[in-house]
């Protein structure tokens, strides 16, 4: 019966829900796609053909049981498709807008490999998990019996929050600092809204507030609070902390020269209604500017497109690559281009002009011979410089670790030749006793969806932790 709903991709083209016209979407912050209709949802849910080894599910970080809740969509079972949905992952309707589905799950989809396009997985995912949350389908956090062991997370990005739903439904009593004013990380002060309105990641603060998780807002652990005062106050403890200190470029202190994730954060702000001064003064304001973004990566498409929509006079992304060698989301570039971006590809930047700055020494590129990854290493092109004239510059060339040891003078914590925090696979353990870590603090920067996953990983081995702690306690 299932097979006569699904095995639709030779007959069904395949769509994505409708994209709001470009002069209408850079006007406002809010998502350039629309929701599935329910039929429309149904209709390309049924173009799967069921594989039974799935590769959209293999490249999923989590694993997700995609045909399954493929065919209960196709077969307008919603909210059994939500519960299949929701068991694997903690935060699917965030997944499903943007995680970077060409590289994982519908990149890996074999009817795209067969030319038909891909099953639109990630808004399928969105389309049933918001229909869950409309319908009332999305259980609150009540833990069955209440523990007395307490965890304290330190990060309130998708990792740590990912942990703190997992233990406080097993009862575990949570409390999750962080430095920011609002829970969310990047998820709430990097992404922009255009991807992911802020609303949705603020009906899970509010579910896990509601289930009663603790949170320790404008909290910077080794300022204001020491990392061994949390040691001491909990059973366990997870550094979920991500990277924020910013890659840089030589003498680029000009006032107009800023960091992409200083100009996003403000930004964010400003969406959520706040007081910004920054902002206010035009310091990190891309209204009526000559914007260049020097990057190629998704930090620097989200600073392009942030530009766009703040009212800039011309925005232009320098990278040293060519479009296919680029980091970034091919999607994404073609949403710049939609809207007004203009790429220069294979171009690198070579100094600053003015103070306050007046352009980009600029020197042109070519791609050279592979090296031994095969990735073409770009040379510079003599005697092909110029300035790229400029008002405002973002810097969004990546972002590296900061150091914990130091910062939080703990010497045990050991930490990789990257800074990161060195844990162990899968359990994420680190070399402090009752002390684990998930997320980009481990990864280096990386993605929502594995730091989703490293925070699940995680929160189940501090619960075999503490239940042999409790064990032991018992004998
Ligand atoms: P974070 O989300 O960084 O959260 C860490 C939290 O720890 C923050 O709230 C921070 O305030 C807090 N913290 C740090 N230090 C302290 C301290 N000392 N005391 C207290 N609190 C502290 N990924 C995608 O999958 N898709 C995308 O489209 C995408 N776009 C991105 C766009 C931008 C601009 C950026 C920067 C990243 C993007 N990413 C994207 C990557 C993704 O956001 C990260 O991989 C993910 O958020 C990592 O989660 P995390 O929980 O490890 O860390
Ligand atoms: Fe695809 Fe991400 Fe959803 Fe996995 S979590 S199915 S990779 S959109
Ligand atoms: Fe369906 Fe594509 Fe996954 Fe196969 S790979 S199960 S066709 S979504």
């Amino acid at each position: 019966m299932a097979g006569q709903k699904m095995l639709k991709f030779t007959a069904v083209d395949r769509e994505m829900p409708e994209k709001r016209p470009p002069n209408l979407r850079k006007q406002d912050f809010g998502e350039i796609y629309a929701e599935f209709a329910t039929a429309k949802a149904a209709e390309q849910a049924s173009r799967c053909s069921q594989c039974g080894v799935p590769y959209c599910q293999s490249h999923c970080p989590l694993h997700n049981n995609i045909p399954d809740w493929l065919r209960l969509t196709a077969e307008g079972r919603l909210e059994e498709a939500y519960e299949i949905s929701q068991a694997t992952n903690t935060f699917p309707e965030i997944c499903g807008r943007i995680c970077p589905q060409d590289r994982l799950c519908e990149g890996n989809c074999v009817i795209e490999q067969s030319g038909h396009g891909t099953v639109t997985i990630g808004s399928v995912e969105k389309y049933v998990t918001d229909t869950a949350f409309e319908e009332g389908w999305v259980k609150p956090i009540r833990p069955t019996a209440e523990r007395s062991e307490s965890v304290g997370i330190i990060g309130a990005g998708p990792g740590g929050l990912a942990a703190a739903d997992m233990l406080r439904r097993q009862g575990v009593q949570v409390t999750v600092y962080d430095r920011y004013d609002r829970g969310g990380g990047l998820l709430t002060y990097g992404i922009p809204g255009f991807k992911l309105e802020k609303d949705v990641v603020m009906k899970r603060m509010a579910q896990l507030e509601d289930g009663g998780v603790q949170f320790v807002l404008n909290c910077n652990v080794g300022e204001d609070l020491s990392f061994d005062a949390i040691r001491g106050k909990h059973d366990a403890v997870l550094i979920a902390t991500g990277v924020y200190k910013t890659r840089d470029l030589p003498d680029s202190d000009a006032e107009g020269i800023v960091n992409a994730i200083d100009f996003l954060t403000v930004s964010n702000r400003q969406s959520f209604g706040d007081v910004v001064p920054e902002f206010d003064s035009g310091e990190l304001n891309a209204a009526g500017k000559r914007v260049v973004v020097i990057g190629g990566g998704d930090t620097a498409m989200d600073c392009v497109r942030t530009s766009i929509r703040q009212g800039a006079e011309s925005v232009k992304c320098l990278y040293r690559r060519d479009r296919a060698n680029m980091p970034g989301s091919q999607r994404e570039v073609q949403n710049a281009e939609e809207e007004g971006v203009e790429f220069v590809w294979l171009a690198s930047p070579d100094g600053f002009e003015g103070e306050p700055v007046s352009g980009v020494k600029v020197q042109k590129m070519r791609l050279g011979a592979p090296d031994a990854t095969g990735r073409q290493a770009p040379e510079v092109i003599e005697g092909a410089d110029y300035v790229e004239p400029a008002d405002l510059v973002i810097k969004a060339l990546g972002f590296s670790p900061e150091d914990l040891p130091t910062l939080w003078g703990t010497e045990g914590l050991e930490v990789t030749r990257w800074g990161t925090v060195k844990a162990e696979f899968g359990t994420g353990a680190t070399s402090l006793e009752g002390v684990y870590a998930a997320g980009d603090i481990v990864r280096g920067a990386s993605l929502v969806v594995w730091a989703i996953r490293d925070g699940r990983d995680t929160a189940t081995a501090i619960l075999d932790y503490l239940n042999e702690a409790a064990a032991v306690a018992a004998e």
